[in-house]
């Protein structure tokens, strides 16, 4: 089994569910005593939402570089950046460290391809919505990305940023969410993805009409997967 080298705390809130369906993957196709072989390091997201905020990309591309070589130095075999937005600095990352990166946006372009879906709704951050990093590797697969408004993608963002970070699960904001995807649904959208690690706290298979695409759980099953090769 290779070790997985996770870089998590963007929020600790989903670094958490990757920890447990990584190890509850290994374990549902190994049986037994088996878990998981792992190495996190853990980021303060305070000093991240600000360079965020300020959009401070060369700032923020120097952490997660640090970040993805101390996996390294550590014997990760490869690293998984558990968060959408943050892959803005994936390239930096990538060119910067000697072993593989498992992107989060590949791993969900593979299961969308699977299921045969080409037009896609897409909610994350504002900085995954809106910036082509993501749209642009969906595209690769033949996927159309379509995104909500502007006035839905600040809630979508607020959302985020003053709830779901901190772990508060507001049944009103899941409203607000199963809304914004109705209207993405009208929209020709034959499925939606979870472009954010944390939408999944809020949003399950069920609470919408359409097929969902849940990053955290693509991206952790996809690096067991790869662990096990
Ligand atoms: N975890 C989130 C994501 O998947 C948002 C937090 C962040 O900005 O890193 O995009």
């Amino acid at each position: 089994m290779k070790t997985i080298g996770l870089i998590g705390g963007l929020s600790w809130e989903s670094s958490a569910v990757y920890y447990k369906i990584i190890n509850e993957t290994v374990k549902s196709i190994l049986g037994g005593y088996h878990s998981a072989k792992c190495v996190m390091v853990s980021v303060d997201f305070a000093e991240i939402e600000k360079l965020q905020k300020i959009e401070d990309w060369e700032s923020q591309n120097k952490i997660m570089i640090q970040s993805a070589q101390q996996l390294e130095n550590a014997g990760a075999d490869f690293v998984i950046l558990c968060t959408n937005t943050m892959h803005l600095c994936s390239d930096e990352i990538i060119k910067n460290i000697s072993i593989p990166f498992l992107h989060i946006a590949k791993a969900t372009g593979e299961k969308i391809k699977e299921k045969k879906l080409s037009k896609i709704a897409l909610l994350g951050t504002k900085f995954t919505m809106e910036k082509d990093f993501y749209k642009d590797i969906l595209s690769n697969y033949g996927i159309e990305t379509i995104i909500p408004n502007e006035k839905d993608r600040n809630i979508v963002h607020d959302i985020i940023y003053k709830e779901l970070v901190h772990g508060n699960i507001n049944m009103n904001s899941k409203k607000a969410y199963q809304k914004i995807i109705k209207d993405l649904q009208n929209r020709g959208a034959e499925g939606v993805i979870l472009g954010c690690t944390e939408i999944p706290l809020l949003i399950q298979p069920g609470d919408v009409d359409i097929p969902i695409f849940d990053t955290t759980k693509i991206h952790a099953e996809s690096a067991v997967i790869m662990a096990l090769k």
